[in-house]
């Protein structure tokens, strides 16, 4: 997707997936220089389609961005492959973007849409399959695996939540508690009520055969027959490029992993740098990634209509004095 690149834009969006091809395009569409910078790795890539965004339900991932793509060089929008290495300046003076290959791009204001790092459990056969049948989200693929024979993998509390969210796309459901997780008598008691099976000791292994998930094993050697297994990873935000620039990861609120804090429109704590998308708010799926690249895209036109309107009307005072 490689195109040329200038040496100065209005807006370099770093990330260019839903997030930052979304704010690609509101800047784009607001006759704004935009550069979007992009290394080629979005959190979805192992997956088959994409689910849950209307219109577009089950679009492979890179198909879905190959149309975003499209959409937004048609407004002028630059696009190269290249993985920001780090980012200085500061609003007044402008922002500094240097990329691997040693490149350097100045810019006006920037949008952070690097979404995030799922990191797994160091389980011997996990990883492998992750995104067909290791899963995380009962919105992104619970109803692919519907009726089927579901493990939950605890690492902390929330495995209680995600086994009731998945109960309610199979009847079949075991909680392996993988010494990570204590139940409460309450917890017990509800995951009881609704049929789902719980199972004691450390985890040993997610064992495959084929291209096909087949069971859990445990440590003490027992076989636990399932189809597909669900685990919580914990989401840090992709924000290392951003030492210079001041912006730290900080632990999420709801203790599900670290992202760099924003208001709702993406302000951050640094003036002229906006973020969206997983980097922030680690639970966003695709459609909710656009729609905040997209807020995000408006709010930084919004602020450079705003410095413009302040030296328009600076130059006019100058030129009457
Ligand atoms: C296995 C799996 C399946 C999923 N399925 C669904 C689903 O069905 N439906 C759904 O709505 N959501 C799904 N999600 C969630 C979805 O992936 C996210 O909501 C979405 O990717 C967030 O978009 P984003 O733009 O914030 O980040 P991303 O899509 O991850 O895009 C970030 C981009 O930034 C780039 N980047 C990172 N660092 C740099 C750097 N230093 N320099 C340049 N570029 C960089 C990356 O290469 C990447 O292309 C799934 C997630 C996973 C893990």
């Amino acid at each position: 997707m490689t195109d040329d690149m200038n040496n100065e834009y209005d807006v370099v969006v770093v990330g260019g997936g839903a997030a930052g091809l979304s704010g690609g395009l509101m800047l784009g569409r607001s006759r704004r220089s935009v550069l979007v910078i992009d290394s080629g790795a979005p959190r979805n890539a192992p997956a088959a389609g994409v689910h849950g965004y209307l219109t577009r339900e089950g679009t492979p991932p890179a198909e879905l961005l190959e149309i975003g793509r499209d959409e937004v060089r048609r407004y002028g929008v630059d696009l190269v492959d290249a993985e920001v290495v780090s980012v200085s300046g500061a609003v007044d003076a402008g922002f500094v973007v240097a990329v691997a290959d040693g490149r350097t791009v100045k810019a006006r204001r920037l949008l952070l849409t690097t979404g995030l790092i799922d990191e797994l459990p160091d389980i011997p056969g996990l990883r492998e399959r992750w995104g067909k049948d290791l899963l995380h989200c009962p919105y992104c693929h619970g109803w692919e695996v519907r009726d089927q024979a579901i493990g939950v993998l605890a690492r902390n509390a929330w495995a209680v939540h995600q086994a009731q969210m998945f109960r309610q796309l199979s009847e079949d459901v075991t909680l392996f508690l993988n010494d990570a997780l204590t139940l409460s008598d309450e917890d017990a008691v509800s995951l009881a009520a609704r049929g789902i099976r719980v199972v004691e000791g450390a985890v040993a292994a997610v064992e495959s055969s084929g291209d096909k998930l087949t069971g859990v094993r445990l440590a003490d050697g027992t076989f636990v027959e399932r189809e597909a297994v669900t685990v919580m990873p914990r989401f840090v935000a992709r924000a290392g490029f951003l030492a210079d620039l001041g912006l730290e990861s900080q632990e999420h609120p709801m203790g599900v992993g670290e992202h760099i804090p924003a208001d709702e429109n993406g302000v951050t704590t640094v003036p002229g740098v906006w973020v969206a998308g997983n980097i922030t708010n680690l639970m966003a799926q695709v459609s909710g990634a656009a729609a905040a690249g997209a807020l995000a895209g408006a709010q930084i036109n919004a602020d450079l209509i705003a410095e413009e309107i302040r030296s328009a009307v600076a130059a006019t005072a100058a030129a009457t004095v």
